[in-house]
Protein backbone atom coordinates (compact mmCIF):
# COMPACT_ATOMS: atom_id res chain seq x y z
CA UNK A 1 0.00 0.00 0.00
CA UNK A 2 1.57 3.42 -0.86
CA UNK A 3 2.05 5.60 1.81
CA UNK A 4 -0.75 7.78 0.33
CA UNK A 5 -3.12 5.46 0.66
CA UNK A 6 -1.43 4.35 4.02
CA UNK A 7 -2.24 7.91 5.24
CA UNK A 8 -5.85 7.85 4.05
CA UNK A 9 -5.88 10.66 0.72
CA UNK A 10 -7.79 9.68 -1.73
CA UNK A 11 -5.98 8.42 -4.48
CA UNK A 12 -6.18 10.38 -8.02
CA UNK A 13 -9.00 9.33 -10.18
CA UNK A 14 -10.08 10.79 -13.37
CA UNK A 15 -11.90 10.47 -16.04
CA UNK A 16 -12.94 11.39 -19.99
CA UNK A 17 -16.26 10.09 -20.88
CA UNK A 18 -17.24 11.22 -24.28
CA UNK A 19 -21.12 10.71 -26.09
CA UNK A 20 -20.54 8.37 -29.00
CA UNK A 21 -22.08 10.54 -31.22
CA UNK A 22 -19.47 11.05 -33.61
CA UNK A 23 -15.52 10.22 -34.30
CA UNK A 24 -12.95 12.58 -32.02
CA UNK A 25 -12.33 15.70 -32.98
CA UNK A 26 -9.88 18.24 -31.89
CA UNK A 27 -12.18 19.81 -29.58
CA UNK A 28 -12.78 16.52 -27.73
CA UNK A 29 -9.24 15.26 -28.33
CA UNK A 30 -8.43 18.46 -26.20
CA UNK A 31 -10.88 17.35 -23.01
CA UNK A 32 -9.27 13.61 -23.57
CA UNK A 33 -5.74 14.65 -24.00
CA UNK A 34 -5.92 17.41 -20.28
CA UNK A 35 -7.91 14.96 -18.20
CA UNK A 36 -4.87 12.09 -18.92
CA UNK A 37 -2.12 14.76 -18.33
CA UNK A 38 -3.72 16.22 -15.20
CA UNK A 39 -4.35 12.61 -13.84
CA UNK A 40 -0.79 10.90 -14.82
CA UNK A 41 1.36 14.20 -13.77
CA UNK A 42 -0.35 13.29 -10.31
CA UNK A 43 0.55 10.04 -10.45
CA UNK A 44 -3.61 8.67 -10.72
CA UNK A 45 -5.79 6.70 -12.50
CA UNK A 46 -7.32 7.68 -15.93
CA UNK A 47 -10.66 5.61 -16.81
CA UNK A 48 -12.94 6.21 -19.74
CA UNK A 49 -16.42 5.99 -19.80
CA UNK A 50 -18.79 5.55 -22.55
CA UNK A 51 -21.88 7.92 -22.31
CA UNK A 52 -24.23 6.33 -24.46
CA UNK A 53 -27.34 6.55 -23.02
CA UNK A 54 -28.94 9.02 -25.53
CA UNK A 55 -29.76 6.36 -27.73
CA UNK A 56 -31.41 8.86 -30.28
CA UNK A 57 -28.16 10.53 -30.05
CA UNK A 58 -25.52 7.39 -30.44
CA UNK A 59 -23.84 7.26 -33.93
CA UNK A 60 -23.38 3.39 -34.80
CA UNK A 61 -19.73 2.49 -34.64
CA UNK A 62 -18.97 5.86 -32.69
CA UNK A 63 -17.69 4.45 -29.49
CA UNK A 64 -15.60 1.50 -30.97
CA UNK A 65 -14.24 4.33 -33.27
CA UNK A 66 -13.63 6.81 -30.18
CA UNK A 67 -11.63 4.20 -28.49
CA UNK A 68 -9.34 3.41 -31.72
CA UNK A 69 -8.59 7.21 -31.31
CA UNK A 70 -7.49 7.15 -28.14
CA UNK A 71 -5.09 4.20 -28.96
CA UNK A 72 -3.89 5.83 -31.92
CA UNK A 73 -3.26 9.18 -29.74
CA UNK A 74 -1.21 6.91 -27.13
CA UNK A 75 -3.90 7.66 -24.47
CA UNK A 76 -4.14 4.26 -22.40
CA UNK A 77 -6.57 4.19 -19.92
CA UNK A 78 -6.74 1.71 -16.60
CA UNK A 79 -9.57 -0.38 -16.01
CA UNK A 80 -12.38 -1.99 -17.98
CA UNK A 81 -14.39 1.02 -19.99
CA UNK A 82 -17.52 1.21 -18.92
CA UNK A 83 -20.76 1.75 -20.79
CA UNK A 84 -23.88 3.65 -19.34
CA UNK A 85 -25.90 1.31 -21.61
CA UNK A 86 -25.03 -1.34 -18.88
CA UNK A 87 -25.82 0.64 -15.61
CA UNK A 88 -29.29 1.40 -16.12
CA UNK A 89 -30.01 -0.47 -12.62
CA UNK A 90 -28.08 1.73 -10.51
CA UNK A 91 -29.98 4.86 -11.61
CA UNK A 92 -33.13 3.85 -11.42
CA UNK A 93 -31.88 2.69 -7.88
CA UNK A 94 -30.35 6.73 -7.52
CA UNK A 95 -33.70 7.52 -8.66
CA UNK A 96 -35.67 5.31 -6.02
CA UNK A 97 -33.49 7.19 -3.14
CA UNK A 98 -34.46 10.84 -4.22
CA UNK A 99 -38.29 9.34 -4.56
CA UNK A 100 -38.10 7.97 -0.91
CA UNK A 101 -36.20 11.36 0.18
CA UNK A 102 -39.01 13.09 -1.44
CA UNK A 103 -37.01 15.35 -3.59
CA UNK A 104 -38.21 14.02 -6.90
CA UNK A 105 -41.70 14.48 -8.42
CA UNK A 106 -43.47 13.54 -11.77
CA UNK A 107 -44.55 15.67 -14.24
CA UNK A 108 -46.78 15.73 -17.40
CA UNK A 109 -45.68 18.85 -18.94
CA UNK A 110 -44.72 18.47 -22.55
CA UNK A 111 -42.11 20.23 -24.27
CA UNK A 112 -44.64 22.83 -25.64
CA UNK A 113 -46.06 23.46 -23.00
CA UNK A 114 -43.07 24.87 -21.68
CA UNK A 115 -41.49 28.43 -22.74
CA UNK A 116 -37.42 27.85 -23.25
CA UNK A 117 -35.72 28.90 -19.54
CA UNK A 118 -36.91 28.64 -16.08
CA UNK A 119 -39.04 25.72 -15.49
CA UNK A 120 -41.88 27.19 -13.11
CA UNK A 121 -42.48 24.00 -10.62
CA UNK A 122 -46.47 23.70 -12.60
CA UNK A 123 -45.87 19.94 -11.66
CA UNK A 124 -44.47 20.34 -7.90
CA UNK A 125 -47.85 19.68 -6.34
CA UNK A 126 -48.73 17.04 -9.04
CA UNK A 127 -49.54 16.63 -12.18
CA UNK A 128 -52.94 18.52 -13.78
CA UNK A 129 -55.88 16.22 -13.80
CA UNK A 130 -56.15 14.94 -17.66
CA UNK A 131 -52.69 14.81 -17.79
CA UNK A 132 -50.50 11.96 -17.66
CA UNK A 133 -46.47 11.40 -15.74
CA UNK A 134 -43.94 11.98 -18.37
CA UNK A 135 -40.45 13.11 -17.14
CA UNK A 136 -39.25 13.35 -13.38
CA UNK A 137 -37.92 16.59 -11.82
CA UNK A 138 -35.84 17.24 -9.09
CA UNK A 139 -36.67 20.01 -6.28
CA UNK A 140 -34.55 22.65 -6.69
CA UNK A 141 -34.08 25.62 -4.49
CA UNK A 142 -32.57 29.49 -4.29
CA UNK A 143 -29.09 28.68 -2.48
CA UNK A 144 -26.66 29.48 -4.76
CA UNK A 145 -23.86 26.44 -5.55
CA UNK A 146 -20.71 27.42 -5.95
CA UNK A 147 -17.71 25.97 -6.84
CA UNK A 148 -14.22 26.81 -6.92
CA UNK A 149 -13.26 25.36 -10.71
CA UNK A 150 -9.18 25.09 -11.07
CA UNK A 151 -9.04 26.91 -14.44
CA UNK A 152 -12.62 28.54 -14.34
CA UNK A 153 -12.30 30.30 -10.72
CA UNK A 154 -15.38 30.78 -8.38
CA UNK A 155 -18.25 29.97 -10.51
CA UNK A 156 -22.10 30.03 -9.04
CA UNK A 157 -25.60 29.43 -9.64
CA UNK A 158 -29.01 29.40 -7.53
CA UNK A 159 -30.55 26.49 -9.95
CA UNK A 160 -33.90 27.67 -9.18
CA UNK A 161 -33.96 30.87 -10.82
CA UNK A 162 -31.30 29.46 -13.53
CA UNK A 163 -33.45 26.35 -14.99
CA UNK A 164 -35.67 25.21 -11.94
CA UNK A 165 -36.32 22.01 -10.79
CA UNK A 166 -34.89 19.87 -13.95
CA UNK A 167 -35.68 16.91 -15.35
CA UNK A 168 -33.59 13.59 -14.27
CA UNK A 169 -35.72 10.88 -16.34
CA UNK A 170 -36.49 11.95 -19.56
CA UNK A 171 -39.94 12.20 -21.23
CA UNK A 172 -38.46 9.46 -23.58
CA UNK A 173 -37.64 7.20 -20.36
CA UNK A 174 -33.80 7.98 -20.69
CA UNK A 175 -32.26 9.09 -17.78
CA UNK A 176 -30.80 12.45 -17.90
CA UNK A 177 -26.90 13.23 -18.12
CA UNK A 178 -27.00 15.10 -14.90
CA UNK A 179 -28.25 12.17 -13.07
CA UNK A 180 -26.05 9.16 -14.43
CA UNK A 181 -22.96 11.09 -14.79
CA UNK A 182 -23.24 12.39 -11.11
CA UNK A 183 -23.53 8.55 -10.10
CA UNK A 184 -21.15 7.35 -12.17
CA UNK A 185 -18.30 9.97 -10.96
CA UNK A 186 -19.55 8.93 -7.15
CA UNK A 187 -19.63 4.96 -7.98
CA UNK A 188 -16.20 5.50 -10.07
CA UNK A 189 -14.59 7.70 -7.16
CA UNK A 190 -13.84 10.16 -9.36
CA UNK A 191 -11.52 12.85 -7.80
CA UNK A 192 -11.57 15.59 -10.13
CA UNK A 193 -13.42 16.22 -13.32
CA UNK A 194 -11.71 17.40 -16.10
CA UNK A 195 -13.55 18.37 -19.18
CA UNK A 196 -14.23 21.03 -21.53
CA UNK A 197 -16.03 24.29 -20.26
CA UNK A 198 -19.26 24.39 -22.07
CA UNK A 199 -20.12 21.93 -19.16
CA UNK A 200 -19.62 24.35 -16.21
CA UNK A 201 -22.79 25.73 -16.37
CA UNK A 202 -23.62 22.34 -15.85
CA UNK A 203 -21.77 21.57 -12.98
CA UNK A 204 -24.24 22.91 -10.04
CA UNK A 205 -27.02 20.95 -11.20
CA UNK A 206 -24.80 17.94 -10.37
CA UNK A 207 -23.57 19.37 -7.35
CA UNK A 208 -27.21 19.75 -6.21
CA UNK A 209 -27.56 15.87 -6.87
CA UNK A 210 -24.37 14.73 -5.11
CA UNK A 211 -25.82 16.47 -2.26
CA UNK A 212 -29.71 15.60 -2.21
CA UNK A 213 -27.61 11.71 -2.37
CA UNK A 214 -24.89 12.43 0.25
CA UNK A 215 -22.31 11.81 -2.69
CA UNK A 216 -19.14 13.64 -1.94
CA UNK A 217 -18.24 16.22 -4.34
CA UNK A 218 -15.11 16.10 -6.66
CA UNK A 219 -12.61 18.93 -7.68
CA UNK A 220 -13.33 20.46 -11.17
CA UNK A 221 -11.34 21.87 -13.55
CA UNK A 222 -13.37 22.87 -16.85
CA UNK A 223 -10.60 23.69 -19.96
CA UNK A 224 -10.95 26.01 -22.40
CA UNK A 225 -13.07 24.86 -25.80
CA UNK A 226 -11.84 24.75 -28.84
CA UNK A 227 -13.78 27.21 -31.59
CA UNK A 228 -13.80 27.18 -35.21
CA UNK A 229 -12.60 30.66 -36.76
CA UNK A 230 -16.70 31.53 -36.40
CA UNK A 231 -16.53 30.97 -32.64
CA UNK A 232 -18.80 27.84 -32.73
CA UNK A 233 -17.64 24.96 -30.59
CA UNK A 234 -16.28 22.62 -32.70
CA UNK A 235 -18.42 19.83 -32.78
CA UNK A 236 -20.34 17.12 -35.15
CA UNK A 237 -23.26 19.73 -35.87
CA UNK A 238 -20.19 22.23 -37.22
CA UNK A 239 -18.52 19.58 -39.15
CA UNK A 240 -15.55 19.68 -37.12
CA UNK A 241 -12.96 17.37 -38.40
CA UNK A 242 -11.96 13.91 -37.44
CA UNK A 243 -8.67 13.97 -35.80
CA UNK A 244 -8.41 9.77 -35.91
CA UNK A 245 -6.46 10.50 -39.40
CA UNK A 246 -4.02 12.78 -38.94
CA UNK A 247 -0.52 12.42 -37.45
CA UNK A 248 -0.41 11.96 -33.88
CA UNK A 249 2.60 13.75 -32.12
CA UNK A 250 1.34 16.75 -34.51
CA UNK A 251 -2.38 16.66 -32.96
CA UNK A 252 -0.71 16.29 -30.00
CA UNK A 253 1.72 19.03 -29.95
CA UNK A 254 -1.52 21.12 -30.31
CA UNK A 255 -3.24 20.25 -28.00
CA UNK A 256 -0.24 20.55 -25.76
CA UNK A 257 0.00 24.51 -27.39
CA UNK A 258 -3.82 25.20 -27.05
CA UNK A 259 -3.49 24.23 -23.47
CA UNK A 260 -1.13 26.76 -22.85
CA UNK A 261 1.76 24.02 -22.15
CA UNK A 262 4.54 25.50 -24.46
CA UNK A 263 6.04 22.23 -25.69
CA UNK A 264 9.41 22.76 -26.54
CA UNK A 265 10.76 23.16 -30.13
CA UNK A 266 12.40 19.69 -30.31
CA UNK A 267 8.85 18.12 -29.73
CA UNK A 268 7.96 19.15 -32.98
CA UNK A 269 8.50 16.24 -35.13
CA UNK A 270 8.81 13.75 -32.29
CA UNK A 271 7.63 10.78 -31.35
CA UNK A 272 3.88 10.71 -30.21
CA UNK A 273 5.23 8.89 -26.91
CA UNK A 274 7.97 11.28 -26.79
CA UNK A 275 5.26 14.44 -27.06
CA UNK A 276 2.69 12.57 -24.46
CA UNK A 277 5.81 12.01 -22.46
CA UNK A 278 6.47 15.63 -22.35
CA UNK A 279 3.39 16.73 -21.51
CA UNK A 280 3.30 14.45 -18.43
CA UNK A 281 6.57 15.83 -17.25
CA UNK A 282 5.66 18.69 -17.57
CA UNK A 283 2.06 19.88 -17.08
CA UNK A 284 0.82 22.61 -15.56
CA UNK A 285 -3.05 23.39 -15.00
CA UNK A 286 -2.25 26.80 -13.83
CA UNK A 287 -0.91 27.15 -17.14
CA UNK A 288 -4.28 26.64 -18.79
CA UNK A 289 -6.03 30.06 -20.04
CA UNK A 290 -9.37 30.07 -19.79
CA UNK A 291 -10.90 30.88 -22.79
CA UNK A 292 -9.69 29.46 -26.17
CA UNK A 293 -7.02 32.63 -26.82
CA UNK A 294 -8.59 33.32 -30.42
CA UNK A 295 -7.20 33.82 -32.77
CA UNK A 296 -6.15 30.69 -32.49
CA UNK A 297 -4.61 29.51 -35.64
CA UNK A 298 -4.96 25.57 -35.74
CA UNK A 299 -2.68 24.45 -38.86
CA UNK A 300 -5.59 21.73 -39.76
CA UNK A 301 -8.63 23.43 -41.73
CA UNK A 302 -11.74 22.32 -39.31
N1 LIG B 1 -20.60 12.96 -22.23
C1 LIG B 1 -20.44 14.37 -22.13
C2 LIG B 1 -20.06 14.95 -23.46
O1 LIG B 1 -19.48 14.25 -24.27
C3 LIG B 1 -19.34 14.78 -21.18
C4 LIG B 1 -19.66 14.47 -19.81
C5 LIG B 1 -18.67 14.92 -18.78
O2 LIG B 1 -17.45 15.00 -19.06
O3 LIG B 1 -19.13 15.15 -17.67
O4 LIG B 1 -20.34 16.10 -23.69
Amino acid sequence: MSSKAASGARRYRGRFAPSPTGPLHFGSLVAAVGSYLQARSLGGDWLVRMEDLDTPRNAPGAADSILRDLEHFGLQWDEAVVYQSDRLGLYADALNRLRRKGLVYDCGCSRRDLEEGVYPGSCRWGVAEGREARSIRVLTNDQLISLDDQVQGIFAQSLESTFGDFVVLRADRIFAYHLAVTIDDALQSMSEIVRGADLLDSTPRQIHLQRCLGLLTPAYAHLPVAVNAGGQKLSKQTFARPVGDRRPAEVLFEVLEFLGQEPALEMRGASKDDVLAWGVENWRLSAVPRRNKIPYRLKAPF
